[in-house]
């Protein structure tokens, strides 16, 4: 098989895996306007970007708000494809929202990261811009990668799935992209709902397949969907799967070594879920990614690394 064979694989499996409404549709949206597999579109573009090394900012980090907490959903992927990033001579700067930066360090200390720093983001409108400007230049990243990161609808408001305004509680990072788009920066998105920093890609699909992809259930009545748009996105069953695919793709073609493993997943759920982190579905403090328990995510993880060795 080839590596465009094998991520294509990898991009049905992760579909199969879960039924959630819509995502299929969104997948098959993605891939007309590709052309060919996403993930590995991605990964080709951020291994060049990379290439001499530098900075990349990751940003993840979503609140669920029935707990208000961060869910393991995002976050996980996040430490993931920053742990292949060091071992290329990346150096790892995760943005997120002010509150959960204790949770991005331990995380990224429990999976081996060993060049990373963590930075709050701000919150407030007239801040996130002046702030977004300073960010890139103060990091000068190389690429900008999102995982299961809010992003702004046509009002520039956040939405969670339920259709509820997030807003008071994520950081403005949608800034951060239309400035790193405006510098020639490569900026890449991963999501599996609508409302994602991406999706603004495939932002039709989004709006007649997504539930409150068009109209909201806040005042703001502008649906859901996201417009930020990236120059690749990714879309998968479940964020942190995108992020394996994508990391092991990456791996795959410079001929490292994909380090994650099934036991290594059920690992960092339940440092996440002891770090504070919630299941996505329920808000709930339990060793779940979007209400999957760990044996579903490790198996989606053992069910990659095989197809990658075929
Ligand atoms: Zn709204």
């Amino acid at each position: 098989m080839s590596l465009e064979e094998k991520s294509r694989l990898i991009e049905a499996t992760s579909l199969q895996a879960v039924s959630r409404k819509g995502i299929e549709q969104l997948y098959l949206a993605l891939f007309k306007m590709t052309g060919g597999s996403p993930t590995l579109r991605a990964a080709t573009s951020v291994c060049k970007a990379v290439e001499r090394g530098g900075n990349v900012v990751i940003t993840s980090g979503f609140t669920i708000m029935s707990a208000g907490r961060c869910e393991t959903d995002g976050l996980i992927g996040s430490v993931v494809i920053g742990r292949l990033l060091n071992k290329m001579g990346v150096h790892i700067v995760y943005l997120t929202d002010p509150k959960y930066l204790s949770l991005f360090e331990t995380l990224s200390e429990a999976s081996g990261l060993d060049s990373f720093q963590c930075h709050g983001f701000p919150i407030g409108d007239e801040l996130a811009e002046k702030e977004a400007l300073k960010a890139i230049i103060d990091f000068s990243p190389v690429a900008i990668i999102a995982i299961e990161r809010p992003g702004w609808n046509r009002k520039k408001v956040y939405h969670n799935m339920l259709g509820e305004d997030i807003s008071d509680h994520t950081a403005r990072i949608d800034y951060v992209f239309s400035q790193a788009h405006e510098r020639g920066i490569l900026t890449v998105g991963i999501g599996d709902g609508g409302n994602e920093i991406g999706m603004g890609n495939i932002l039709q699909a989004v709006l007649e397949n997504v539930t409150y992809g068009s109209v909201c259930r806040c005042a703001c009545r502008g649906g859901i969907a996201s417009v930020t748009k990236v120059d690749h996105l990714v879309v998968s069953s479940v964020s942190n799967w995108g992020s394996y695919a994508l990391t092991a793709l990456m791996a795959s073609l410079l001929n490292m070594s994909f380090e994650h493993s099934s036991s290594n997943e059920k690992k960092l759920i339940s440092a996440a879920v002891n770090a504070g982190a919630v299941d996505g579905m329920t808000g709930k403090s339990v060793a779940k990614v979007d209400g999957l328990g760990a044996n579903v995510n490790a198996d989606f993880v053992m069910r990659m690394s095989r197809i990658l060795k075929e």
